[in-house]
């Protein structure tokens, strides 16, 4: 029924004695549902003793207050999980928890690593052992730990965490809860997002700043492309990886569908480049209508953006069931249409004889999109000319979207006209890429990961990520 494109995970840290750690992680949390629907899990140290607890389902319905009490300390680490690696159970759900000699911790991924064959292999471990990327993080973390003399200091742990990032390719966004310290890492590239956040007396790392904002914190920075920040007692310090630095590639889809639009990343805010995407859309392919209508609600934006450039009235074409749950798969056409309609009911007195602009962030795999269409003319639409806010999505992502198989991307086996033709639009024009980039970032055009639109990886990938698009 959804074949909107699903995120990896979220993170969050906090290290904050006196406070009530379990609770404000509950919250950072809860800001970052949106990344990850399948599991949500709460990580807690005292100092001495560590708690963990996790399951399938919402933050809202994992956790509530009797549960949240049980977990007390000084510094937690919290997880929302989407699973693009390892399936959806519970044995994957996160924080992954070790014990290793002296050592407890506790460990949070967002992201997906390129390198889990070899790294199993070497780990003398089948992947499917192992469970996901995040658990052979830890292992590696643990076998780190599994040499030399251990005197059970907390730079044992931090060394050991360092000692394990150059072997890991891929994308990367890891929050660690060792007993009386916080790491939070980014991969070199930068492809998922880490913020680091000041409170009175404490300090936060989270996916994304909304999650800062729910908690009482300051921004302060985005964790920077390949570093490691360590947070303890005496404050925050930033370390150097042994690692040759990258071209940084932060996801541009951050930017088009997943985070938040009241989030800043690369020092912009989500809402209005969504809006200047939409701008630069009405400037690429205008056309004569007499509504812009988005696809709730990630679309909104950019066809506020696409109305005030254009001159076009800015009208809601649907409302979106808030409340919908988990996806579900339906059975056959009928059941599929009504599913849609579950999500997305349309407003047929702003559709009913109108030409349309319709903007939608980006086209997957079209079939919900076919269903939302069909509603429209049903509705009495006259005109639908689609506009996206990015270019065709044709090649896998292997950096912690759920889009490995390139042969569910519409875009990499049918052409524009294809794809309008199956849609039943009138038109159909797709954002050029330097648009995109330029509305993201304007005047630098560097710096993004664009694979999935340009087929231009900025790591090597698996072989079979290498296809011929159209
Ligand atoms: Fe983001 Fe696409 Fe790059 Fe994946 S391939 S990280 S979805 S831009």
């Amino acid at each position: 029924m959804d074949d909107s494109p699903k995120e990896a995970c979220g993170v969050f840290g906090l290290y904050a004695p006196g406070q009530p750690v379990s609770h404000m992680t509950y919250l950072g949390l809860f800001a970052l549902q949106h990344r990850g629907q399948e599991a949500a899990g709460i990580a807690v140290s005292d100092g001495h003793k560590m708690w963990v607890d996790k399951d399938t389902g919402l933050v809202s319905t994992v956790f509530d207050d009797r549960r949240l009490q049980t977990l007390q300390g000084d510094l937690a680490i919290g997880h929302t999980r989407y699973s693009t690696t390892g399936s959806g159970d519970w044995s994957n759900c996160q924080p992954v928890y070790r014990d290793a000699r002296r050592h407890q911790f506790a460990l949070a991924h967002n992201g997906n690593l390129v390198n889990t064959a070899e790294l199993s292999a070497e780990l003398g471990m089948p992947y499917d052992g192992i469970g996901s990327d995040s658990a052979l993080v830890a292992e590696l973390v643990a076998r780190e730990l599994s040499v030399g003399e251990l005197h059970g200091e907390s730079e044992e742990v931090i060394e050991a965490f360092i000692a394990t990032l150059p072997q890991i390719s891929g994308a990367f966004s890891l929050v660690l809860l060792g007993s009386d310290f916080l790491i939070g890492a980014r991969d070199p590239q930068g492809f998922r997002p880490l913020f680091l956040g000041k409170l009175d007396d404490g300090w936060v790392l989270a996916s994304e700043t909304p999650a800062l904002d729910v908690v009482g914190a300051e921004v302060v920075r985005e964790i920077a492309p390949g570093e490691v920040v360590v947070i303890d007692e005496n404050g925050v310090h930033a370390r150097t990886l042994n690692q040759p630095a990258a071209e940084p590639a932060l996801c541009s889809f951050e930017f088009v569908y997943f985070a938040r639009p009241d989030g800043n990343l690369l020092g912009q805010n989500v809402h209005r480049v969504r809006r200047r995407m939409g701008q630069a859309l009405a400037r690429q392919a205008p056309v004569q209508a007499d509504a812009v209508v988005p696809i709730p609600e990630s679309s909104v934006p950019g066809a506020q953006g696409y109305a005030e450039a254009s001159g076009i009235p800015f009208v809601d074409g649907f409302v979106k069931n808030r409340y919908i749950g988990r996806t579900f798969i339906a059975p056959n056409q009928e059941l599929r249409s009504n599913a849609v309609r579950i999500k997305l009911n349309p407003i047929r007195e702003n559709i009913d004889g109108q030409r349309l602009v319709v903007v939608e962030d980006s086209i997957i795999r079209a079939t919900t999109l076919r269903e939302t269409m069909r509603m429209m003319r049903a509705a009495g639409a006259a005109e639908i000319h689609l506009r996206v806010l990015s270019p065709p999505y044709k090649w896998p992502c292997w950096f912690g979207m759920d889009t490995t198989d390139q042969s569910k991307l519409v875009a990499s086996h049918m052409s524009v006209e294809e794809i309008r033709d199956y849609l039943g639009a009138d038109s159909l024009v797709y954002l050029d890429i330097d648009a995109m980039v330029e509305a993201i970032t304007p005047g630098s055009q560097g710096g993004l990961c664009t694979a999935c639109l340009s087929g231009d990886y900025p790591i090597p990938v698996p072989d079979s990520a290498i296809t011929v698009a159209k």
